[in-house]
């Protein structure tokens, strides 16, 4: 199970310049202290709710580019959780950083001080792309970074973005292949958002930027979840966190709320018309799926089944419900049986 996450956010900590898409404003306001951060840490513990209280817990830094502080500021963030982790309140520590500032060094630090989790900073492994975006690393930091935090035993997250200027479909699934090669613990992907006071804002002023779509990143993310599947990566999260501060600073771009379903609803579609395709069954169709993946099917607002039933000239479309089927399976029911698929195995 995943850790809760106390997460404390260092805008811009650490960063020598901004990336082309980054206004970490807009998520976060102002840089904690290193002494202000026990009080928060205490005061979150208290509000965690009951039910959350034996799951294992961890402090994250968020938000900057944490090992590119100055040793000694990170050692006194770090000196910080040392009381919460001796006590058992806070099992360990996760920071997010940039793949070029992790050398032997820092890794010891960070071992020294409980830091269990690293999460790169890696948006793409086209460097042409992270030269666009001004990130200031390029995709062989990544690869190198990964190696030596396994050799350190780190758990590795990787965090990518989409749809940023230079970054293709191709581009996309070749950053992917190459991530899946590096077996990293857990991977997040959000599309690249025009953010209000990032410099990406004026690019997209200049009509020199399009965001992608909300349809096409669908797509693309679609593909990408399936892949890492595939593979046994995780994925911990797809899309920002939807906050008022990210709502406010929004400009354009593939934002959604529950965008995560968007995907898992478009996964299901396919699955289904892929069903009805090998199965075609007259004019109703009987699907048969685990009760957590029903709005999935139905897709937000009933549309999955309005386009079924438009695509294949059907009255009707009934669901049945059955706890023992496996999460991402989708059964239809046809005179000879049942005919099933698995997400992992449709075809792209
Ligand atoms: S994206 Fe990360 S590294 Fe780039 S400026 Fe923002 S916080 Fe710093």
């Amino acid at each position: 199970m995943a850790p809760i996450i106390i997460p404390i956010f260092l805008p811009y900590l650490g960063c020598r310049k901004r990336c082309l898409f980054c206004n970490q404003k807009a998520t976060a306001t102002e840089i904690p202290s290193p002494s202000s951060v026990r009080s928060f840490i205490e005061a979150s513990l208290t509000e965690l709710p009951s039910d959350k209280k034996n799951r294992e817990k961890q402090i994250a830094f968020y938000g900057g580019s944490f090992t590119a502080i100055h040793r000694e500021e990170q050692i006194r963030y770090l000196k910080e959780i040392q009381t919460f982790l001796a006590s058992g309140l806070i099992d360990s520590i996760r920071i997010s950083t940039r793949p070029d500032a992790l050398d032997e060094e820092i890794l010891a630090l960070l071992k020294e001080y409980g830091v269990k989790t690293i999460e790169l900073g890696t948006q793409s492994m086209i460097d042409q792309v992270l030269f666009l975006a001004k990130r200031g690393h390029c995709a062989e930091d990544t690869v190198s970074a990964v190696l030596r935090l396994r050799r350190w035993g780190f758990e590795v997250g990787i965090q990518l973005m989409i749809g940023l200027p230079g970054d293709t479909f191709d581009r996309f699934l070749k950053t992917l292949d190459q991530i899946i090669d590096l077996k990293p613990d857990f991977v997040r992907i959000h599309p690249t958002l025009v953010l209000k006071g990032a410099p990406l804002e004026n690019l997209w002023r200049a009509g020199r930027y399009s965001p992608l779509p909300l349809g096409e990143a669908i797509q693309w993310l679609k593909r990408g979840l399936l892949k890492l599947e595939r593979a046994s990566i995780p994925v911990a999260r797809v899309g920002l966190q939807p906050t008022r501060d990210l709502e406010r600073n929004f400009l354009a771009g593939p934002y959604h709320s529950a965008l995560h379903q968007l995907i898992d609803a478009a996964i299901f579609f396919d699955m289904a018309k892929h069903l009805l395709k090998i199965s075609p069954n007259g004019s109703q169709a009987f699907f048969l799926c685990h009760p957590k993946e029903v709005s999935n099917l139905r897709g937000q607002r009933n549309e999955n089944i309005l386009k079924l039933k438009e695509q294949f000239k059907l009255n009707k479309i009934l669901i049945g419900e059955k706890k023992e089927l496996p999460r991402g399976y989708l059964g239809l029911q046809t005179q000879e049986g049942e005919v099933s698929i698995d997400r992992k195995s449709l075809d792209f």
